[in-house]
């Protein structure tokens, strides 16, 4: 598998005053063979992010790399970096059956070592391959996408995603177009195929509480820019960034419901306008913290926080952040990697 990284990523839309600045100066490595989490809300770029590295969106500053190639330098017919949808109806075309949808994905072409899948023989044992690797019955390839649940219809969308024998999956908000009922079993399926397959994963998600369940790291995503980033164990342990530190309050613990966060001051609060980001701290007329209760701390409405190392891995844009540091404090296990609570998250639809 390989390492993702965005190296200053921008991405605008538009121009000048009617122009929007969706992704701002992002830093991000997936590391290969790991999962990251990438949470935000509604507005953050999480999406834009995921959609830039796979030429959806447009890189208008700095580059997506993987391995240290551009990716917009890759070979053509070469697709390693490949992007789940949040929503399984669309994802897939309706007219064409769950296998051939995933035949359509899968190399015709021998590259990098990888098999070539040239005659329909060996397309249909892949395709019943793929299914089984999704917990779904090879014997379902000839059903319709609107026969199929939106949890069964996700699993098709993931193994037409491992079809391509991608470096890299990113998927983007997966299990929040599904019923809470089935969000379980595809976030364990996830966490399954990732060890088994080893792969390197961009996991986009508004939940927290759905980010720590599969994440090595997590990063948090504010207007556009990164504000937070760490190994997930410590991040959440001892986040740094005030967001962060909200977010991870209003997350459910170990033993509530995984899915179901209660309201949060910063749900509640009225969400960041990305066409006019604040100046200085872009979460300034948000934070708890900052200068709406702590007039000193004017620096924050005019000077755009850096980023400060709590740690060697565990990174925080703010000028006044928990702690600088390094901190050996073990961390206890119920914060991250939680077991999924729901007594149905092992069932399969
Ligand atoms: S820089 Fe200031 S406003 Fe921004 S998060 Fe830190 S304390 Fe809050």
């Amino acid at each position: 598998m390989s390492t993702l990284a965005f190296e200053d990523v921008r991405v605008r839309y538009g121009t000048h005053r009617s122009g929007l600045t969706a992704v701002d100066g992002v830093e991000l490595t997936v590391p290969s063979g790991s999962v990251v989490g990438l949470v935000g809300e509604s507005g953050s770029g999480k999406s834009t992010l995921a959609r830039a590295a796979v030429g959806l969106a447009p890189v208008t500053g700095g580059r997506v790399l993987l391995d240290g190639t551009d990716v917009r330098r890759l070979p053509r017919g070469r697709r390693p970096v490949q992007l789940v949808f949040q929503d399984p109806y669309s994802s897939l075309d309706p007219r064409m059956t769950v296998g051939e949808s995933i035949a359509e994905a899968l190399p015709r072409r021998a590259f990098g070592g990888r098999q070539a899948f040239r005659d329909r023989k060996a397309r249909h044992g892949e395709v019943a391959r793929l299914l089984e690797l999704v917990g779904l019955d090879a014997g379902r390839s000839g059903a319709l996408p609107g026969e199929l649940s939106g949890g069964q219809r996700q699993r098709i969308a993931l193994a037409r995603a491992l079809a391509a024998r991608p470096e890299v999956v990113i998927a983007d908000e997966i299990t929040s177009a599904l019923d809470v009922s089935v969000q379980g079993s595809v976030l364990n399926l996830v966490r399954e195929l990732q060890r088994e397959l080893g792969l390197t994963m961009l996991f986009i998600s508004h939940n927290l509480a759905v980010v720590r369940y599969v994440s090595d790291y997590v990063a948090v995503l504010y207007l556009g820019r990164i504000v937070e980033v760490g190994p997930a164990e410590r991040l959440l342990a001892d986040p740094q960034h005030p967001y962060t530190r909200e977010l991870v309050e209003a997350a459910p613990s170990a033993h509530g419901s995984l899915l179901a966060a209660p309201d949060s001051p910063v749900a509640d609060a009225e969400p960041g306008d990305p066409h006019r980001p604040p100046a200085g701290c872009r979460f300034h007329p948000r934070c708890p913290v900052g200068p709406l209760v702590e007039e000193a701390r004017s620096i924050c409405t005019t000077v755009d926080p850096a980023t400060v190392a709590a740690s060697r891995e565990h990174r925080a844009a703010c000028h006044f952040a928990a702690a600088v540091g390094d901190t050996d404090t073990p961390v206890p296990n119920s914060v991250v990697r939680t077991g999924f609570p729901s007594a149905r998250s092992d069932t399969l639809e």
